[in-house]
């Protein structure tokens, strides 16, 4: 089966910008930002959407790290999860949006 672009990025096929990674996640920056600060938090083990993950250890740690993220570059943030095509989602590889910056001038070149 073909890679998604996420896996392609995990796996270092495709360069980004990497601003967290561990044994289970990645995450990094949004090639095209929607808000001031836009990073994107990807589980490495594929699912294609957010309700497709039925374990509990995997879901709260999806979430976890996503606030973890978050709370290293943002003070106040909005997270976001498009589920399914009509939900606007278009990478089939389940990912958290971190959006934020508006009111703490936090940018993303600021984050390294
Ligand atoms: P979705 O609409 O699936 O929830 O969000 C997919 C996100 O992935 C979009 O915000 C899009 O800009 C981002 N994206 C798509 N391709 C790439 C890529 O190659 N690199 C990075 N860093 N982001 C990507």
């Amino acid at each position: 089966m073909n890679k998604t672009i996420f896996e392609r990025i995990i796996d270092r096929e495709i360069p980004s910008s990497i601003v967290y990674e561990d044994d289970a996640f990645i995450a990094i920056k949004d090639i095209a930002p929607k808000a001031p600060v836009h990073l994107l938090v990807i589980p490495k083990r594929l699912s294609t959407r957010l309700d497709e993950i039925e374990d509990v250890q995997d879901m709260g740690q999806l979430f976890l790290t996503a606030t973890k993220v978050a709370r290293q570059h943002l003070g106040d943030y909005r997270l976001v999860v498009n589920v399914g095509k009509g939900g606007g989602q278009e990478v089939f590889h389940t990912h958290v949006h971190i959006l934020g910056g508006w009111a703490d001038g936090a940018a993303l070149h600021d984050i390294v």
